[in-house]
């Protein structure tokens, strides 16, 4: 065992909380890419400002993960740390607001909304992220986004200090927030709903549930939308006018469903995926004259 993955293992909370050569098609949607050199699941604030202190001393790169919903890792995977914060999963409500842990799955908090009669934040029951990626991309659909909801957030700075922040300072946008350039990590965040009636926010929650399962092709492993919407046109409309629905690479396919949405149809690779995306890219281009900006992140070497 070297000495980095002992002290990596005391800092991160012991016996068991250190994984290495971890695959991490086991941990993104895409259920694809390579094994991550360190795979660390810290427990509480302490653990987890003690794993990014020691990767930063020891000048080992670190990751945020969150439920790699959003992520293409590399085939070749990660030669660095990659800190899971599925152990920051506590939630409680106080009156119309619900604390929770950036690791808290979307779906989670949702019902956990429902069950204390609490509306608005029916739209992100289908979102597959966690709390804390959903507030590092302003996570929305179906009119509503993070953003709206969203009151504060307890983050870790580079220096392992614990800041309490207004939604109102991440500087939340499309598909965007300063959380990342400023380099913290969400700890926890709190969200202000308002009462509702339960039966119409479950019948709301089944309604969006129901269109996502006929427009998206959520039978096959994908990151959601591909790339970001390009101002003034649909991503799919676009990709889908270059001819290119069912159009594939590898095992990765646009889908036939959803134009806007890359699957993983067929054991593909993340090099299947993102020479897909490069494909897509330069058709658009030529067809439509638009960019087209991946909203899918990159780990790894590609
Ligand atoms: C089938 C499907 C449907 C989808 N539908 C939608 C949709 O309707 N709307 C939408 O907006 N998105 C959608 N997505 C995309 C994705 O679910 C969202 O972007 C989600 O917010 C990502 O959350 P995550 O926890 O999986 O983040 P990850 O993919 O793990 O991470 C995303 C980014 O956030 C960072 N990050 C994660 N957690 C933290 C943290 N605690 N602190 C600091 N940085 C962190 C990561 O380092 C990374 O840069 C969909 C994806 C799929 C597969």
């Amino acid at each position: 065992m070297s000495d980095f993955l002992i002290e990596l293992e005391k800092a991160a909370g012991g016996v068991g909380s250190v994984r290495t050569n971890e695959p991490m098609k086991h941990h993104t949607t895409f259920r694809t890419g390579g094994p991550a050199a360190y795979f660390a699941a810290p427990s509480c604030v302490k653990e987890l400002s003690d794993t990014v202190k020691l990767c930063r001393g020891e000048e080992i790169p670190y990751y945020i993960l969150g439920n790699g919903s959003n992520l293409l890792v590399s085939d070749a995977g990660y030669r660095g740390a990659v800190i899971s914060m599925e152990n920051f999963c506590g939630c409680a409500v106080t009156g119309d607001r619900i604390r929770a842990g950036a690791g808290l799955l979307l779906s989670r908090l949702a019902r956990k909304a429902l069950e204390s009669s609490l509306t608005g934040f029916e739209f992100a029951a289908g979102i597959p992220g966690t709390l804390g990626g959903a507030v590092v991309m302003n996570a929305g659909a179906y009119g509503g986004e993070i953003k709206q909801v969203l009151q504060s957030v307890t983050v870790l700075n580079k220096s392992g200090e614990v800041l309490e922040l207004e939604a109102k300072d991440l500087d939340l946008g499309y598909r965007h927030s300063n959380i990342l350039e400023r380099g913290y990590i969400v700890v926890e965040g709190e969200i202000l709903l308002e009462p509702g009636e339960s039966a119409a926010i479950k019948a709301r929650m089944e309604e969006l549930a129901a269109r996502r399962r006929e427009k998206q092709p959520l039978e096959y492993p994908s990151a959601g939308s591909t790339f970001k919407r390009p101002e003034g046109h649909f991503a799919g409309r676009l990709i889908e006018e270059a001819g290119l629905r069912g159009f594939q690479v590898g095992g990765a396919q646009v889908s036939e469903k959803h134009c806007g949405f890359v699957i993983n149809r067929n054991h593909a690779t993340s090099a299947d995926i993102l020479e897909l995306c490069r494909q897509i890219q330069e058709r658009v281009k030529l067809q439509s004259g638009v960019d087209l900006e991946m909203e899918v992140r990159r780990l790894g070497d590609f």
